[in-house]
C-alpha cells in the first residue's frame, strides 16, 4: 500500500485528488488530510479514507474538528506547526494543494522526508524555487507538476533532451475578462472576477486567472521546474482551454499536450507516475469541437505577465516578494479595498519599492518568510494609503 497524504483536501485540487484514491482504497494507506474552515469536509474524509491524522490551519477550529473525529480514531490536530508536523510524518507521495504560500513548509518538510511531492500548490515554486529544488535533491526526493501547464510540458519532454528545447509555451483561456472593454475592468465585480469560462477551481486561483496572476505565476514556475530562461517562455491564450501547453525543439518541431479541462488528468499523472492509468476524465472529440484558437496575450490588459518577467530577471526572493503582494492584493479586491485593476497596480508599487537587501538574501525558509512577511505589510500599507 502507498502511503499518501494531501494538504489542501477540502479544497478544489484536494476533492479532486480524493476522487482518484477513493476509486481505489485498497491501494493507499491515508496519513494525513489537511484543511483550513471546512471541518466537516475534512473530518468527513478522514474518516472514510480512515486517514491517521486531519489537521486544520485553523487553531480555532481544532474543538469543532474534535467534536466531528470523536470515537473515529482519527487524529485531531490544528496551527501551522501542526501542519509541519504532518508534512514531516513519513508518506510515499503527497499532495501539495494548500492555497497559497502557507504550502510551503508543509512541501519543504515532505521533501525531508523523501516524499515524491505532487506540486500543484505553484506558490512554494515561486516564493522559493531554489530551497525547493536543492531539498528535493539533497534528500532524493522527487518533485512531480500538477499544474496542468507544467504536467503538460513535463509530459511532452519524457525521452527528450533539454539541450534541444527552444521554447515552452503556456497556454492561458485569459480567465473571465478576456473579452472585456479595458474601460469596464475597473468596475467588474466579486462574483464577476469569480466565475472561470472553462475551469471549475478555488475562488482565489479563478480570480488570478482573470488578472493574469495565476499566469504569471506559472511563468515563473515554469522558470524553476525546467531551468529555462525567461526567454525561452511563452504565453498564448487559448480560449478552449484544451492545449494546455507546447514545447518547441530545435528542430522546429512543436510537442503540444491536448486534453480536457479536468484537473485529475494532471492529478492522476502525477498519482500514478511513471505509468498511466486509466483515468476517469472525458475523451475528447475533436471532430465536434473542430477548431482551436490562439492569440497573443496583451500586457496592457494583463500587467501581471510583465511583472513576473521583472520578477524572473530579478531572481532571488522577488518570487516571494510578488507572491505576497499579490495575495494581500487579492484579499483587498476580495474585501472589496481595491478595484479589481488596481491588484496589479499595487504588486507593481511593492516591487519596486521592496529594498534589495530583501531581495538579495539567500534563500533559506526563514529569509523567505521574512520577505513574505514585509512584502504583506508594504501591501497592506499601499491599499490603506489609496483606500484613504
Ligand atoms: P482551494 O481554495 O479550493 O483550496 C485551498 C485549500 O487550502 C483548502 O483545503 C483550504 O482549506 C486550504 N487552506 C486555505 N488557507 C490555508 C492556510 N492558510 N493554511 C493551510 N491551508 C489552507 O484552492 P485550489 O484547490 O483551487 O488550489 C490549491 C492550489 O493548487 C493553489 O496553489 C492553486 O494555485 C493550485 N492549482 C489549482 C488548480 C485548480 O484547478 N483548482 C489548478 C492548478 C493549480 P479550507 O477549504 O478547509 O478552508
Amino acid at each position: 500500500m502507498r502511503r499518501v497524504s494531501i494538504f489542501g483536501a477540502t479544497g478544489s485540487i484536494g476533492q479532486n485528488t480524493i476522487d482518484l484514491i477513493a476509486r481505489n482504497p485498497e491501494a493507499y494507506d491515508v496519513v494525513a488530510l489537511t484543511g483550513a474552515s471546512n471541518i466537516k469536509q475534512l473530518a468527513a474524509d478522514a474518516i472514510r479514507l480512515k486517514a491517521d491524522i486531519a489537521v486544520t490551519a485553523d487553531e480555532a477550529r481544532l474543538d469543532d474538528l474534535r467534536t466531528a473525529l470523536n470515537g473515529s480514531g482519527v487524529e485531531a490536530a490544528a496551527g501551522q506547526a501542526a501542519l509541519t508536523e504532518a508534512g514531516c510524518r513519513p508518506a510515499d507521495w503527497v499532495m501539495s494543494a494548500i492555497v497559497g504560500a502557507a504550502g510551503l513548509a508543509p512541501g519543504i518538510c515532505a521533501l525531508q522526508q523523501g516524499a515524491t511531492l505532487a506540486l500543484a500548490n505553484k506558490e512554494s515554486l515561486v516564493c522559493a524555487g531554489q530551497l525547493i529544488l536543492s531539498t528535493a535533491k539533497t534528500h532524493n526526493a522527487r518533485l512531480l507538476p500538477v499544474d496542468s501547464e507544467h504536467s503538460a510540458v513535463f509530459q511532452a519532454l519524457v525521452g527528450e533532451d533539454m539541450d534541444a528545447v527552444e521554447r515552452i509555451i503556456i497556454t492561458a483561456s485569459g480567465g473571465a475578462f478576456r473579452d472585456w472593454p479595458l474601460e469596464k475592468l475597473a468596475q467588474a465585480t466579486l462574483a464577476e472576477a469569480s466565475s472561470h469560462p472553462n475551469w471549475d477551481m478555488g475562488q482565489r486561483i479563478t480570480i488570478d486567472s482573470a488578472s493574469m496572476f495565476n499566469k504569471a505565476l506559472e511563468l515563473i514556475e515554469t522558470k524553476e521546474y525546467f531551468g529555462v530562461r525567461p526567454d525561452q517562455i511563452e504565453v498564448l491564450v487559448h480560449p478552449e482551454s484544451m492545449i494546455h501547453a507546447m514545447v518547441g525543439f530545435n528542430d522546429g518541431a512543436l510537442m503540444a499536450h491536448v486534453g480536457p479541462p479536468d484537473m485529475r488528468h494532471a492529478i492522476g499523472y502525477a498519482l500514478h507516475w511513471p505509468d498511466r492509468k486509466t483515468l476517469p476524465v472525458d475523451r475528447l472529440d475533436l471532430a465536434k469541437i473542430s477548431a482551436l484558437t490562439f492569440r497573443a496575450p496583451d500586457e496592457i490588459r494583463w500587467p501581471a505577465l510583465r511583472l513576473a518577467r521583472e520578477v524572473m530577471e530579478r531572481g532571488g526572493l522577488a518570487g516571494a516578494v510578488f507572491n505576497a503582494a499579490k495575495e494581500t492584493a487579492l484579499d483587498g479586491f476580495i474585501g472589496g479595498r481595491i478595484r479589481f485593476p488596481t491588484m496589479a497596480e499595487v504588486v507593481e508599487e511593492v516591487l519596486s519599492t521592496t529594498p534589495p537587501s530583501h531581495i538579495d538574501a539567500p534563500m533559506t525558509l526563514d529569509n523567505v518568510h521574512a520577505a513574505d512577511q514585509m512584502a504583506r505589510q508594504a501591501t497592506r500599507d499601499v491599499i490603506e494609503q489609496r483606500a484613504g
